[in-house]
């Protein structure tokens, strides 16, 4: 029901499915937003697909005699935003700076003496090819089978020699042939209820974008066939009578190839009927029209829009956003469908974050206490700088006691401290996080996105006329957050 304020509904969206933005946006300039589809505009049940496209190729290398019959998919067993490690078979969780926080050997998480043994000196540079992130859902299958095949490979049950990061290669190749090859592509669209979640409200909110005067495309890695069949599912009967998801688009530009659309200056072919019959493009690209690879450059020149105007939304953190902000510096908008989770388990930990928050403040206290009274001590033994009064025995038993609070207050902190680095999952905890930083995924997003969200739906509470302001952000030295001790 229609309230006086002019809102749909009186409720505010759920916390987790706002529209949070790292650099200020205003919808109202943006002509034209483009769409990435799979996991963007059409999303996945995670667990089942990704178990399919394991258990594909999982048969791929039990025919190359692989002993893998007894393996399984675990959905939980690596999360987005982990970096393959393929010189030493990790996998690890690495922090804004690139300092590795937690590390996994084969599917074994390692100690923390471990840990520092291997990336004491070393950090995560994804330019260096030793190191895979994994940018996307479409990763959580190929993490865990690489995890588990480093497994094999140490136990000698692989039926030839292999390094870690050939072993890797190997694996992965497995896993991207089953993409390619059509058999993953018909199950899904054989029995996509059984693979899509239904989101009524991303119609909506691509309707009022429509009708807001944004010109709209869908620019995907997918091949035409699986499109139409995804895009029809998960959007036709969402819309007004009579209306296909075709409609809602002034371009839809299939097998873009991504990221090399974004850098690259491919050719564009034209699709000419439903069978995806092929013709090269002659001319510039026409309203409406439906297209097969090319290149972003082109778009920019056959709409007149250039850079800024553009908002492009899509899952994969380099071939989505990445690319097309530091290439074309187009604005960037990122799904990340895991905020949902992760928004709801740290509300839930809310009193205890704060109750932990209290005893490291006491602990930060303590601690200088103890700092001062050592170094009084110090000064009284060797006779230089200004003296305490008291004795060298009080002082003593002041630095005996003042450490055994600190033990009595650690061990008040430690659980707590490691329920927090374990919401969502206890391997790997948030995506954002990396113990008490932001995580390296979180880095890449800050640079990168300037806005990100759960899901394209939450542009429907959002509106198209949205001004995105980013927050001033905190320093170290903001008056109230350093400590003053
Ligand atoms: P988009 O997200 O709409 O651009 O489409 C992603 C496409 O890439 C889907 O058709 C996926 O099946 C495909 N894809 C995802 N991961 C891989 C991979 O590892 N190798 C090859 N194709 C992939
Ligand atoms: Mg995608």
């Amino acid at each position: 029901m229609a309230t006086l304020d002019g809102s749909a509904s009186p409720s505010s969206p759920a916390p987790g499915r706002g529209v949070f933005c790292n650099r200020t946006l205003n919808l109202r300039s943006v002509r034209a937003i483009g769409y990435d589809m799979d996991y963007t505009l059409v999303d996945y049940r995670v667990a089942a697909f990704e178990q399919m496209v394991y258990a594909q190729a999982r048969e791929r290398l039990a025919s190359e005699g692989w002993p893998v019959g007894s393996l399984a998919f675990d959905p939980r067993m690596v999360t987005r935003g982990l970096v393959i490690d393929t010189e030493l078979g990790n996998l690890v969780k690495a922090n804004r700076f690139g300092f590795v926080k937690r590390a996994m050997h084969g599917t074994r998480m390692l100690e923390f003496a471990e840990q520092r043994d291997a990336y004491g000196q070393t950090l995560v540079d994804l330019s260096d090819s030793r190191w895979v992130f994994l940018n996307t859902l479409f990763s959580l299958s190929e993490g865990c089978l690489f995890a588990q095949a480093v497994d094999l490979m140490d136990q000698g049950a692989l039926p030839r020699a292999f390094e870690y990061a050939s072993l890797y290669r190997h694996v992965r190749a497995r896993v991207d042939a089953q993409h390619l090859e059509g058999h993953l592509k018909a199950e899904i669209a054989a029995a996509p209820d059984r693979y899509v979640v239904q989101d009524p409200e991303a119609a909506l909110a691509l309707l009022d974008q429509k009708a807001a005067g944004k010109k709209l495309l869908l620019i995907t890695n997918s091949e035409w066939s699986f499109t139409a069949k995804m895009m029809a599912h998960a959007y036709d009967r969402h819309l007004p009578e009579g209306m296909t998801w075709r409609q809602l688009f002034d371009l839809v530009i299939v097998a873009a190839r991504k990221p090399a659309f974004f850098l690259e200056r491919g050719p564009f072919f034209e699709v000419v009927d439903e069978a995806g019959l092929l013709r090269p493009l002659a001319g510039p690209l026409r309203p409406g029209g439906l297209y097969l690879g090319g290149c972003a450059a082109q778009v920019e020149r056959d709409l007149g829009i250039s850079g800024d105007e553009i908002l492009y939304v899509g899952d994969h953190m380099f071939g989505d956003v990445h690319v097309s902000k530091r290439t074309l510096s187009w604005r960037t908008a990122l799904v990340l469908r895991e905020l949902e989770a992760e928004v709801a388990a740290l509300e839930a930990f809310r009193a205890t974050e704060l109750r932990l928050m209290a005893l490291m403040r006491e602990k930060e206290i303590l601690e200088a206490r103890l700092s001062r009274a050592r170094l009084a001590l110090q000064r009284l033994h060797a006779g230089y700088g200004p003296q305490e009064s008291g004795h060298a025995p009080d002082l003593e038993a002041r630095v005996h006691d003042l450490r055994g609070e600190l033990v009595a207050l650690d061990a008040e902190i430690a659980p707590l401290a490691k329920a927090g680095t374990e919401l969502t999952n206890t391997r790997w905890g948030l995506l954002t996080r990396a113990g008490n930083d932001k995580s390296h995924l979180t880095r890449q997003i800050e640079r990168y996105a300037d806005i990100y969200t759960s899901r394209v739906s939450n542009f429907l509470h959002a509106t198209p006329f949205a001004y995105f302001r980013s927050p001033r952000g905190n320093l170290p030295h903001d008056p109230g957050a350093a400590s003053s001790l």
